[in-house]
């Protein structure tokens, strides 16, 4: 079935999309018995679609031309009771269905969502996030509306089209031939026209993206538009993309409309020629009314489900591309993983870190760190000084193993740290920087985001410890108070002291400040700097900053240049 699959696509990446399907179905699988249930389901739906005009040609021909009053109150019963369990059946099903779909859906995207927070922040600086978006949120969405949509559309209209069928010629078989006419030239219409339907949904598609992206590119950036005094120009650019989407839309409505229409004037047609051809014979006595009206009937129901059969190959082709783009997501490795069998964290934790002969270079670039080697011992203060570029950040970001050195290793605490589970390494090495994360949720939330289980005594010590206090105390609800989209009231300096109440109760045994104090003024570096020094005194503690007044008083002071790193004397002459 997949190959089968696979190969109806024309797909210039085979295995991806066989990888795809693989993933697919691994959702679908678990899902059989929900599956086969509402299949049976449809199954019964459909034969009552069916059952009903039959019903309709009894009651004329046996009731009211045969002028049986008992026989036409039985059959307008059971009409009654087919229409009442048609409709409860379509509420179960649809209910049934928006359950089984929902829970593929959100297993799907749960498990996308699990492999990307796995990938390295390469991976994520190298996409716009708007199109990470619309892969998670819309192309998952298709790609579940083929799996579980399509298929059962596909099931009902083949019911559908060989019940009415099997109907047709056995109310005449005759009269059936015109449906050897209506059908072929619907089918020719509507492949046709399915292209360029297909080719107006997608420029529609791209135009609503393009809305999309300048919404998620200007709304953050509003402050720096008003200050620009450029609102007018993006408004305008608004109006534009508005204007365009609503071309598109048009468009593809005008031709919606031709595909739809050409098909019903075609049954329309086949319709009146039934009627005259049958009704001829029902005028010479050759054939019961209530078949023709039966006959007339089935011949609209048998045009449907061909239209639907033939949106399933397109559902397929549009599928296949969300597969394709949701895959390229699936399948980029994560590089960095916890070891199978990760070692237990030293006991107690001193916080030595060895770096041996670590060499470094970001793909395609030139080599950040060459042969770096160096002992930070436990407990002591570390400055690290070197230009903008030299690489600093990267250290840090492979004693937090977001990246692995391409040669040599880290040490902590005389273990290999990619030995270590990655949330036991990330736990002990604790990296405040000048971009301070903060999520919507209140200031307590905010402070045990790194340690969930922290009591509500811990954090208020934490706060306190971090000089949060001053702040605690101003705000409405203390603690409890929500911080807002990005916690935008707040200043830099006081974003500062939450990350370190964060760092306090994660207790971590290395500390790094990497350019943490950067933004704010001197006057609050130097309360900052004293607060970490105070309150991580026996920890060791990394400091990068450009300036000399943040890294005096080190126990060790280190340069990193040209991808090599020493020790130097004074570190006052780096900027
Ligand atoms: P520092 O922290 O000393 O300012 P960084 O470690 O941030 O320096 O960067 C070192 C070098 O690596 C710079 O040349 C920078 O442009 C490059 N770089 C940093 N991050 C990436 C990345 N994700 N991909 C490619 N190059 C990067």
């Amino acid at each position: 079935m997949l190959n089968w699959l696979v190969r109806a696509i024309h797909a210039p990446d085979r295995s991806r999309l066989e990888q795809g399907f693989r993933w697919l179905y691994s959702f679908v699988k678990p899902q059989k018995r929900a599956i086969a249930g509402l299949l049976g389901l449809s199954f019964i739906g459909s034969a009552l679609v069916l059952l009903q005009p039959w019903l309709t040609k009894l009651l004329i021909d046996e009731g009211l031309i045969a002028k049986d009053y008992g026989m036409l109150i039985q059959l307008a019963v059971a009409m009654v009771l087919v229409g009442i369990l048609g409709t409860a059946l379509s509420g179960v099903n649809r209910y049934l269905h928006t359950r089984l779909s929902g829970r593929i859906l959100f297993a799907l995207r749960t498990d996308l969502y699990a492999h990307l927070q796995r990938l390295s922040p390469s991976f994520f600086g190298g996409r716009r996030i708007g199109d990470l978006l619309s892969r998670i949120d819309g192309d998952v969405a298709e790609i579940q509306r083929f799996a579980v949509d399509s298929l059962f559309s596909a099931v009902s209209s083949i019911i559908g089209l060989v019940g009415a069928l099997v109907l047709l010629v056995t109310l005449s078989w005759k009269l059936s031939l015109l449906v050897l006419v209506l059908i072929p030239l619907e089918v020719v219409w509507l492949r046709w026209m399915r292209r360029k339907v297909e080719v107006r949904t997608r420029e529609m598609r791209e135009r609503s993206a393009d809305l999309s992206s300048f919404l998620v590119e200007t709304l953050p950036a509003m402050k720096f538009i008003q200050s620009s005094g450029q609102e007018g120009r993006e408004r305008k650019r608004l109006g534009g993309l508005n204007d365009n989407y609503l071309d598109q839309l048009l468009k593809l409505q005008v031709t919606e409309f031709f595909t739809h229409a050409i098909p019903g004037t075609l049954t329309s047609m086949t319709r009146a020629t039934a009627f005259l051809i049958g009704g001829w014979w029902v005028i010479q006595g050759q054939w019961q009314l209530g078949s023709l009206i039966a006959f007339s009937t089935y011949l609209g129901m048998a045009t449907g489900p061909v239209n639907s059969l033939l949106g399933l190959y397109v559902a397929i082709q549009r599928m296949s591309v969300s597969l394709n783009r949701v895959s390229d997501l699936r399948l980029t490795d994560a590089d960095i993983d916890s070891p199978a069998e990760p070692r237990p964290l030293p006991q107690p934790l001193k916080g030595e870190l060895q770096l041996e002969g670590i060499s470094f270079a970001y793909a395609d670039r030139d080599p950040v760190l060459n042969r770096v080697s160096v002992l930070l011992p436990a407990g002591q203060k570390i400055a690290l000084a070197g230009a903008s570029g030299a690489g600093k950040s990267t250290l840090i970001d492979l004693l937090q193993r977001h990246y692995d050195p391409a040669e040599g290793r880290v040490l902590l605490d005389g273990v290999d740290i990619r030995e270590l589970g990655l949330s036991d390494l990330r736990r002990s090495v604790a990296v405040v920087s000048q971009e301070i994360t903060l999520f919507r949720g209140s200031l307590a939330d905010n402070l045990r985001y790194a340690c969930p289980e922290a009591t509500d005594e811990q954090v208020r010590e934490a706060a306190r410890e971090a000089q949060l206090e001053e702040l605690i105390e101003r705000m409405p609800q203390g603690l409890d108070t929500p911080l807002g989209e990005r916690g935008q009231q707040l200043s830099g300096g006081q974003k500062q002291r939450i990350a370190i109440a964060r760092a306090l109760l994660q207790q971590p045994a290395v500390l790094v400040l990497d350019e943490a104090t950067s933004a704010v003024d001197e006057a609050t570096e130097q309360q900052v700097i004293a607060a970490v020094d105070r309150l991580f005194a026996d920890r060791t503690r990394i400091l990068i900053s450009h300036r000399p007044s943040t890294l005096a008083g080190a126990d060790l002071r280190l340069l990193l240049q040209n991808g090599h790193l020493r020790e130097v004397e004074e570190v006052a002459d780096v900027g």
